[in-house]
């Protein structure tokens, strides 16, 4: 086995790797670390609520007239809220939440629909008033929506 680091590491650094697949959220990517790895990561993307600058986990502001991004406050914390940086707006953590596991829900929903790209269109419509394009959810549709 060979393998080869893409940056050069100065001597004395700690060597990282991947454990998870990069593409979902601080929460998620933690709780599937915590669950299956046995360790809560504080890397330098889980402890930015901005992810380094990917904004993966990044919502609208729900105040009218706001439309900024609200972003998880203290993103090692699993129960953390998420705030808006525009109008300072707290949005409570179990609301994300349900928002989150809703907008998943209408992703996977079978309905009569034939043209699933017209479906996943339709999707990323509907939910761009609530979640930031760079979220996770976003991504993840717009990959199917092309798949
Ligand atoms: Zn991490
Ligand atoms: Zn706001």
């Amino acid at each position: 086995m060979e393998i080869r680091a893409s940056c050069p590491i100065p001597a004395g650094s700690e060597i990282c790797i991947q454990y998870v697949r990069p593409n979902s959220g601080t929460l998620v990517r933690r709780a599937i670390l915590s669950k299956k790895w046995f360790f809560d990561c504080a890397c330098a993307r889980c402890a930015d609520p901005a992810e380094c600058g990917s904004r993966l986990s990044g919502i609208v502001c729900p105040s009218p007239r706001c439309g900024e991004a609200a972003l998880p406050e203290r993103p090692l914390d699993a129960r953390t809220d998420w705030l808006c940086a525009g109008c300072g707006r707290r949005v409570a953590h179990r609301a994300v939440g349900d928002m989150l596991v809703d907008a998943t829900n209408a992703m996977e929903q079978e309905d009569e629909e034939e043209d699933t790209v017209a479906k996943y269109e339709k999707w990323i419509y509907d939910h761009a008033k609530i979640l930031l394009p760079s979220h996770y959810l976003m991504i993840e549709v717009s990959y199917l929506a092309i798949e």
